[in-house]
């Protein structure tokens, strides 16, 4: 195998290359922007890797994370936000693009990785990475490897229903994926900024600052907030048991809210102490990139 893993992680907008040595340092990292469409992307992408392949080594190793995931019976992309992604071979058509195998993984999965492996949760056996941004994802990783189970959706805590409901969260709220309730419409980025200060609200920045100003509105959001993801946590803790917990996304930069989500956790996880970790997440924005590169391990 290479000295050197690219990893590459495909968002909606962007796509990003970096490549690793074999300790884990970036030599190098590069951004474009997402063309859009399907073939102008395989081009982009094989531009993006020839261009760091140059810079490293011609046979440096592939890896990327998607918005979705890989059907192992269709061998087709499902689930992914980039709706123009979904149904395409994607993975077949950028190994015939770039003359290699190719690792395609689902992005929360590669951030899980990620922090599994040289991150927050180094050294930890069973890790539960969460991404809480636009939307919710989450990806399992057991001895450094991911989980990806039967359907390629292990770890996809975001469309469970929130756990330990209370009456004041009915009318469930609709998710996109067609059910009621699900985890991703409470706790997302924007389920926070509307608890702050209402609908259309897509912001949180600044509520930490109000929060601690006492800003009563801010108190408030963030206190129904963290309840909600301490519960969503000890459903995991329940479920699978993990010595760790990561958290990333935008919503994971709140440092006020780990001892109040531990705190919740505990309560409900069933066992009379809990001892699972909650992290930050360590690599930040890195995190795709580098579970990407990781998945050729
Ligand atoms: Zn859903």
């Amino acid at each position: 195998m290479s000295d050197y893993r690219l990893g590459i992680d495909l968002g909606g907008t962007k796509i990003e290359i970096a490549a690793l040595d074999s300790k884990g340092d970036i030599l190098l990292r590069h951004r474009e922007a997402n063309p859009g469409t399907y073939d102008a992307l395989l081009v982009k992408i094989a531009e993006m890797v020839q261009f760091a392949r140059a810079k490293t080594s011609p046979v440096a190793t592939v890896g990327i994370g998607i918005p979705g995931a890989i059907d192992a019976r269709t061998r087709c992309v499902k689930n992914a936000n980039a709706t123009w992604l979904n149904g395409k071979p994607f993975g077949d058509d950028l190994e015939r693009a770039l003359g290699c195998a190719v690792r395609v993984e689902n992005d929360a999965n590669c951030f899980a990785l990620s922090e599994a492996i040289d991150g927050a949760a180094k050294g930890r056996k069973i890790v539960f990475g969460v991404i809480l941004g636009s939307g919710v994802g989450g990806g399992i990783v057991v001895n450094n490897e991911p989980l990806t189970g039967l359907h390629h959706i292990a770890g996809e805590w975001g469309h469970i229903p929130l756990p330990w409901v209370r009456a004041e969260e009915f009318p469930m709220p609709k998710c996109f994926c067609g059910n009621e309730g699900c985890i991703e419409r409470f706790l997302c980025g924007s389920a926070l900024a509307e608890l702050w200060k209402g609908p259309g609200e897509r912001s949180t920045h600044g509520i930490e600052l109000a929060a601690e100003q006492g800003d009563a509105a801010a108190l408030k959001a963030l206190d129904i907030y963290t309840e909600r993801l301490g519960r969503a946590c000890a459903l995991v803790v329940n479920m699978l048991d993990p010595d760790a917990i990561v958290l990333g996304g935008g919503v994971s930069n709140l440092e006020g809210l780990y001892p109040r989500v531990r705190e919740v956790m505990t309560r409900y996880a069933i066992t009379p102490e809990c001892n699972t970790e909650l992290l930050k997440n360590m690599h930040g924005d890195s995190s795709g990139v580098r579970g990407a590169a990781w998945l050729w391990g």
